[in-house]
């Protein structure tokens, strides 16, 4: 699963991953980075769920969550399920890049969580 394309920024001096980018380390202030990016799958830090969507999503509801990948690398994205029963902090998700909204008829792409 290398087929996300998201870089995030791993301080070449401390180690702390920035993602977004900053311009200094949050931690060290230092301003040189190591692109990365997110390997393996991701276990499930926090989540959330949206009711009031902006415009061009079909859904009622989202299921938002933080996801830890294998090497550090931490991101938002959508979690596939029908409610948050299911979810349980901590658990392994597996990560797709897959079309979350639709702008202009034209289906616009986003980190999925699948249960899975
Ligand atoms: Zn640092």
């Amino acid at each position: 699963m290398s087929d996300i394309p998201i870089t995030a920024y791993k301080c070449k001096k401390c180690g702390k991953i920035h993602y977004p980018f900053h311009d200094r380390c949050l931690k060290c202030k230092a301003r040189e980075f190591e692109s990365i990016h997110p390997a393996g799958r991701a276990k499930l830090l926090t989540f959330t769920q949206i009711f009031n969507l902006p415009w061009g999503f079909d859904e009622r509801f989202l299921i938002i969550g933080i996801g830890e990948f294998e090497n550090g690398v931490k991101a938002m994205g959508q979690i596939k399920a029908e409610d948050i029963a299911g979810l349980k902090l901590g658990m392994k998700m597996t990560p797709t890049w897959a079309p979350v909204r639709k702008v202009q008829g034209e289906s616009v792409h986003g980190l999925v969580f699948e249960l899975a």
